[in-house]
């Protein structure tokens, strides 16, 4: 870890990228993919490994050392998340598979509070992951569900916000970032009207957090969830951060062992949060392994690698303007947005665009990115999309624009 430190220090691409085994395996690849999956840091891996030479055993159950040493090591993974997010306590850390799982869980058991006629507010921008379990809840207890909609640019039309929360909004559930435009939300503004109407606020930060630490008290948010796989950590993991007084009050979601008070034949009562939301085996070494990432993340020069990410989303955008006939999707390089660019190229379609880059060493995804109401609303059925992270530099940014040129010679 110190070592790890010291190495990251200045914060340099190169040196960042060294660090992630495939990518110093594969220096020949322009990953431009991490909004669906970053790269897994070393640290993460390392933790992993050694969890499971050391001290693999199931926790909160054994009484013997090594369950102990699996016990210590998973609820320290939870400290380090809450520090991660600035949470008031390790308390308010549940640990999930997932993002969509930590929604999943929120609409589920917060849903479970909530009653027909009362109002959840969403957005068109939302991932699936933050669209459909509410129409699930819907269509289970008849909330009524609505959209804030989006500007032209991605942006969130917060203009409406009071009209669109009427009376009895009791959740607002948006995302903190575009996993499509890369458009940030305004969070304050959110929250202000929020605890005007008494309304809670989930954040989903699925695309927020491998730019950086997140504090949750500062934002004034009342959920937060994201998953390991997207900051440098493994798959599998993934957070709800909860404010305890609101996860103390909800139900909980899935039942199973480790989430109970006491079981009878009758019924059965409920362990405090986090456990009462973590039924059966937790992703213990998945935990160890992301809390290694975000304890690395913890000590890096973020001022210099945002300054180095906003530069190359600006390269990027430029070189895309330039390309004729080619539709930017997403806020202006002006804009604070994260360094996700989305575009379409009219007549061909984005998994023969990304076919083609393939071929010229780069890795990025074109489709639907799971936002098909945001698309829609854009007016466009598929897209091209990169995702920049802090080990991208100068010549990814450059081979794509490079790459796109010869895409469209191939295509047309
Ligand atoms: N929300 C957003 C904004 C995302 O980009 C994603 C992943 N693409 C998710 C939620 C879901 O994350 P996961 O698939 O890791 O559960």
């Amino acid at each position: 870890m110190g070592a790890s430190t010291l190495l990251t220090g200045c914060g340099d691409a190169n040196t960042l990228r060294a660090e992630f085994p495939l990518l110093a395996a594969a220096p020949e690849l322009h990953y431009l993919d991490s909004a669906a999956t970053s790269q897994i840091h070393r640290s993460a891996l390392d933790a992993v490994l050694h969890h499971e030479t050391t001290s693999r055993a199931n926790v909160a159950r054994g009484t013997y050392r090594l369950a102990e040493a699996a016990d210590l090591a998973f609820e320290n993974a939870r400290r380090t998340t809450a520090r991660f997010l600035n949470a008031t306590s390790a308390d308010e850390i549940v640990f999930t598979s997932g993002a969509t799982a930590s929604l999943n869980l929120v609409a589920h058991a917060f849903g479970n509070t909530l009653q027909a006629g009362d109002r959840v507010l969403i957005s068109v921008a939302e991932h699936h992951s933050n669209f459909v379990p509410w129409q699930m809840l819907r269509d289970r207890i008849g909330i009524e569900l609505a959209l804030i909609p989006v500007r032209a640019d991605g942006q969130l039309d917060l203009a409406r916000l009071p009209e669109l929360m009427g009376s009895r909004c009791r959740l607002l559930a948006l995302t903190h970032c575009s996993n499509v435009t890369g458009a940030r939300t305004d969070v304050a503004a959110v929250v202000a009207a929020a605890r005007q109407a008494g309304a809670r606020v989930l954040l989903d930060g699925a695309q927020a957090v491998q730019h950086g630490p997140q504090d949750v008290r500062a934002l004034g948010v009342d959920f937060y969830a994201f998953s390991g796989h997207k900051c440098f950590g493994p798959g599998g993991i993934g957070v709800l951060w909860g404010r305890h007084e609101l996860l103390a009050a909800m139900p909980p979601f899935l039942g199973g062992g480790g989430m109970i008070g006491g079981v009878t034949p009758a019924l059965s009562t409920w362990a405090p949060p986090p456990q009462r939301f973590e039924a059966g085996t937790p992703p213990i070494a998945q935990a160890i392994g992301l809390a290694a990432a975000l304890e690395w993340m913890l000590g890096l020069p973020w001022p210099q690698i945002h300054a180095r990410e906003d530069s190359l989303c600006r390269q990027l955008i430029e070189g895309l303007r330039a390309i004729s006939d080619l539709r930017l999707l997403g806020p202006d390089a002006a804009v604070s947005r994260a360094p996700i660019i989305s575009f379409e190229m009219p007549g061909l379609h984005p998994h023969d665009i990304c076919q083609v880059l393939d071929t010229h060493g780069l890795a990025l995804r074109g489709g639907h990115h799971c936002a098909q109401p945001l698309l829609a609303a854009l007016g466009v059925e598929s897209c091209s999309r990169a995702s920049i992270a802090l080990y991208n530099d100068a010549a990814d940014i450059e081979a794509l624009l490079s790459a796109l040129d010869a895409a469209r010679r191939e295509l047309t």
